[in-house]
């Protein structure tokens, strides 16, 4: 990366007044500081990076891109050019450049390829130098449905199915805390008849959710010793249809909740984390139910969603897989001619002709872009809430699902590799984090 020849960026400053916000681009226009950081800013906004963290150590500064939830590493840049072009982005956003030590954040907005894009900045002074987060401002669709998400579009119906309760009854929703974990809790929510229902999400004061259109947000706050429970007497006299948590307090509070759930005939959703449906199943009776029948008699299944990284169209490489991976895999034999694995930049690659490759344009050489939801649907049925209070080990409750035509975690990501969406590479990736 040449850190020298500026990109073509246009900044509009912090400021109060419009000749405030443009004497602060006056101001850093003709630094040494000022290429490096249109340099930093395109590369942000090229790769998708919804963050870029700049590392200050004594010789130099180490750059790295999260794109799509994974680091890619930039080329570091020498501490002088780092410090001028620290200053310009401090100016830009307002912040105070001579102050290196102190927390501070700023904004300041771009302009780079007739896109305009938000950027917050957020730097803080550590032993080693100082550290930097450049955080990219997308704006996101207010809400995704589970469809946007990637659920297969057979499932929503069976989803639907599943979280519709005339009487008492519970559903779980899980995710990786950190990947989706919001977008699935709020797409689940959002796909159940909500307009019809009187929908309540009980969440603690300080872990609010964005909210979901057309469902009440009710808080407690556990520094003043409320519980989930707290806010129940109260609401169950507006007779709700769904009431709706999005942490799962431990075993004796869940049992008391399951209490109120058959007392007034009320369904009841629960978010945990889990890495497939059946793993967040077993989360839920660790917590420690007194009575995990009742509980277990209670739920109705559990809908887990994962998120791999989507294949780049414009460069993903097309190969003939080999009988034993679709065996594998699960793929029918004879029906899928070709799969796709990513191409990865690397520099120094030579083409045929031995002239250097140039990193794909559209991903920037990593491969990949853009991620889609993985989802599984587990139904619950007679012999698995038997066996989960028996033997409730990963195992055994895998075996059992999979002899009751359970479609898999596995399963459904196969689906999506042998449509070309992503490749085997990532699946196993995902499976293994
Ligand atoms: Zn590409």
């Amino acid at each position: 990366m040449d850190y020298t020849k500026a990109e073509p960026v246009i900044f509009t400053a912090a400021g109060e007044t419009d000749q405030e916000r443009e004497e602060n681009v006056e101001m850093v226009s003709g630094s040494p500081g000022f290429a490096p950081a249109t340099v930093i800013v395109a590369e942000a906004i090229h790769k998708d990076a919804d963050l870029t963290v700049l590392d200050f150590t004594p010789q130099q500064v180490n750059i790295r891109f999260r794109v799509d939830g994974l680091w890619h590493p930039g080329v570091p840049m020498d501490r002088q050019t780092g410090d001028y072009m620290l200053a310009v982005l401090k100016q830009l956003a307002g912040t105070d450049y001579r102050d290196r030590r102190s927390k501070q954040k700023g904004k300041f907005e771009t302009e780079y390829v007739r896109q305009k894009q938000k950027f917050k900045i957020v730097s803080q002074g550590i032993p080693t130098g100082e550290r930097v987060g450049l955080y990219l401002d997308y704006k996101r669709p207010p809400l995704e449905t589970v469809e946007d998400l990637g659920m297969r579009k057979s499932m929503v119906p069976q989803l639907v199915d599943l979280m519709k309760m005339d009487s008492s009854g519970w559903f779980l929703v899980s995710a990786v805390p950190g990947e989706g974990y919001t977008s699935a809790w709020r797409g689940a929510l959002d796909s159940c008849d909500r307009l019809v229902k009187d929908f309540f999400v009980i969440e603690e004061v300080k872990k609010v959710e964005p909210e979901v259109i057309n469902i009440g947000s009710i808080t407690f706050d556990s520094s003043k010793q409320e519980t989930a429970l707290t806010p129940l007497p109260q609401l169950i006299l507006r007779e709700p249809d769904v009431l709706a948590f999005p942490d799962l307090p431990d075993g004796k509070l869940l049992e008391s909740l399951c209490d109120v759930s058959i007392k007034h005939d009320i369904p009841m959703y629960f978010r945990n984390p889990g890495k497939n449906a059946i793993d967040a199943l077993l989360r839920m009776i660790a917590l420690g139910l007194p009575q995990p029948k009742k509980f277990l008699d209670q739920l109705s299944g559990v809908l887990c969603m994962r998120l791999v990284r989507k294949l780049c169209t414009k460069c993903r490489i097309e190969y003939v897989p080999h009988p034993q991976l679709l065996q594998k895999l699960g793929l029918p034999q004879g029906r899928i001619e070709r799969l796709y694995r990513p191409f990865i930049f690397k520099p120094g690659m030579l083409d045929e002709n031995q002239n250097e490759i140039e990193p794909c344009s559209n991903c920037s050489g990593i491969g990949y872009k853009g991620r889609t939801g993985i989802f599984e649907l587990l139904k619950m049925t007679e012999p698995l809430r038997a066996a989960a209070i028996k033997s409730p080990n990963l195992a055994a409750l895998t075996a059992l699902a999979k002899k009751n035509q359970h479609i898999s975690l596995t399963q459904e990501a196969s689906v999506v590799i042998a449509q070309g969406v992503t490749s085997v590479e990532e699946l196993q990736r995902m499976l293994q984090s």
